[in-house]
Formats: C-alpha cells, structure tokens, sequence
C-alpha cells in the first residue's frame, strides 16, 4: 500500500485544524483512496495558543496524526522543511490548515502522478494556482504581481503567479528538495528549480476558514526580498551598471566644466548643481551598498550554517515504524 504523507504548517490555527482535519479525513476515507494509506503530519510552527495540545488530542485517537512541534516560531518555509523531512510517504503533499488549499484536489493530483494526463504523460509533481486573488487587499495583489513580474525577468528559475505552496510531490521530487540545504529559503523557487516535470493545475481562490492571515504588507515585502536574493544576482549586477554609467557621466561633465571654464572663466557659477549632483551619486552609492548588503546578510546567514529549524518534540518515529505516543 502507497504512503501519502500530508505537511501542514500551523501556526496558531487551534480554529481552523478542527475543520482541515474533518476534510482531509474525508479524502482519506474516501473508498477512491482505499488502496492508500495516510499520515496527516501536522508541524506546530512555534503556535502561542492551544494548537499544540489540540494536535496532541487529535494524535491519541488517531495513529494517522503526527505532529512535529518547533521551539519558536521559525515560519512556515522551516516549517515546511521540517515536515518534508520528517515525512516518510512515497507521495508527499504540502496544505495550508486554514482549508486554502482544498484536500479534494488530492484524488485529481494522485491521477496525474499514477495515470497521467490526456496523453498518458506522468508528473513528478503536481502543482496548484489560483487564478484569482478574491478577498485580498487590492493593494497587496497589486504588488505581489509587480513581484512576480520582476523576478521572472530577473531570475533564471520560473516563478508562478498566483502559485501555492499546495503541491503533490513523488519521493524523487522530495528527495531532490530534500539535497537543497540553504538556509535561506524560498520554496516558490526551490519547487522550480529542481526541475523534474510539473502539473500545474488552477482553482478559483478560496477564503480561510477560521482564524486570521499570518503575514502582513511587511512581512511579505521581506519575504519578496528573500525571493529576489536567493534567485538573482540581477541587482548586483545592475549596481555595478549603474556606477559605470554614473562614471561616463561624470567624465563627460568633466570636460564640459574644464572646457567652459578655459573658454569664459565661470569659476563660481553652478553650485546648486554641483549639490544635486553629490545628493544624487551619494544616494546611489548608498542603493548599492545596501543591495550589497542584502546578499552580504544572507551569505552571512548561510556562513554560520544555523539549523533551519529546532524540534521541541515529536511523535514522528523513524520512517515506516508506528510513531511513539507521549
Ligand atoms: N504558517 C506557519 N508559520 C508562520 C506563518 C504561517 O506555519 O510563521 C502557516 C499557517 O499556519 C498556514 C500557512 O502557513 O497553515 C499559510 O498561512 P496563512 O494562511 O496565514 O497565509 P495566507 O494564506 O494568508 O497567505
Ligand atoms: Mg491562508
């Protein structure tokens, strides 16, 4: 029988897993699925409210519940990371908790790994997006589209709009992932550039069930900086641009000044120019600097070689033994 092992990152989402886990048993005991077995591996990012205690509920009266829980909050890319790593199925599927990402695609994401597609063709992977960004603050889609507009013409790897982290993945694609060890994670990115072959298939978006966002607008932008430092060295490249050009400038008006001034003798003249031009080149050399410093910061981050993510506790067990309940 074929292992699906199902990650869910939580943090804070004692509303919500009380409805996630009453729909992805449903696919589970599904009589479609019945030659699959499951494991829900919930992994508790760190969650301040009762969400650990409810996981721990769930696990003594389910054997399929397992629960990894972190000592901090890490965020959900450990978080993911985490539960990929723990997971021990030959599929792995990764799904938000607050029923954004519909467990009833499952069945439909199994066919194009096993059967395939109208062509018989078999996918590694099985990945969603959503066509739509209904319910979001228009202010946020808007940027988020800049973002992906702009690191698809920076970056090498292809970034999906609207993609989700809710994919079905095989054990080679996770195995490939698995090898990535950087600190710095930006999963949209990682999915791409491992390669192997990706369904994409689309869904209208739909709302949380229960309980609040995790991010806000800043949280994002970090987010997108991340995304931008680890699959492009565009910026880099750009500042050095900008200083050669700046230079030629610089050569240029050079000549022009000598020249006026061996013609006419205008020694004075021009300050409020000259102030434009410092204000200006000061500021430039201060945007490259910090985009300096923004992949000086994350090779710093990736030198120390920190883990991702610390275990509190877990009641997963080594893969393919029955976990040990506590
Ligand atoms: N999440 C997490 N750690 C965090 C933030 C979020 O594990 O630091 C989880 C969260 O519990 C949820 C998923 O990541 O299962 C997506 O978060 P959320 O729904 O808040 O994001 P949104 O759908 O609004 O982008
Ligand atoms: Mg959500």
């Amino acid at each position: 029988m074929k292992l699906i092992s199902a990650v869910v990152p939580c943090y804070n989402e004692e509303a919500a897993i009380p409805y996630f886990y009453k729909e992805i048993c449903a696919v589970a005991d599904h009589p479609r699925l019945k030659a699959y077995d499951f494991e829900f591996l919930f992994v508790n990012d760190g969650s301040s409210d009762g969400t650990l205690a409810l996981l721990k509920k769930l696990a003594a009266a389910d054997r399929r519940v397992r629960y990894v829980s972190f000592s901090r909050n890490f965020g959900k890319e450990a978080a993911m990371l985490a539960g990929l790593t723990e997971a021990s199925g030959d599929y792995v599927t990764i799904l938000d908790a607050d029923l954004q990402d519909p467990p009833s695609l499952i069945p439909e994401m199994i066919d194009y790994v096993e059967v395939g597609d109208e062509t018989g063709k078999c996918y590694d992977c099985v990945a969603t997006r959503r066509v739509d960004r209904t319910g979001e603050p228009p202010i946020r889609s808007f940027f988020a589209r800049q973002f992906y507009k702009l690191m698809n013409r920076i970056s090498k790897t292809d970034i999906v709009d609207g993609a989700r982290d809710f994919r079905f993945m095989t054990r080679p694609f996770v195995a490939a992932l698995l090898e990535l060890k950087e600190y710095n994670r930006f999963s949209k990115g990682l999915f791409g550039w491992v390669g192997f072959e990706t369904k994409w298939i689309e869904y209208e978006n739909v709302e949380r069930v229960a309980g609040e966002t995790k991010w806000n607008f800043f949280k994002l932008l970090l987010y997108s900086f991340e995304g931008i430092t680890a699959f492009s060295t565009v910026p880099l490249a750009l500042s050095s641009v900008a200083g050669i050009v700046l230079c030629m400038v610089a050569f240029l008006a050079l000549i022009v000044i000598i020249a006026k001034t061996l013609l006419w003798g205008d020694p004075v003249s021009g300050w409020p120019s000259l102030a434009c031009i410092i204000v200006f080149t000061a500021g430039v050399q201060l945007l490259c600097t910090g985009i300096l410093g923004q992949y000086l910061s994350k090779t710093y981050l990736e030198v120390k070689g920190r883990p991702v993510y610390i275990i509190k506790e877990k009641n997963t067990g080594v893969p393919g033994e029955e976990p040990t309940k506590n």
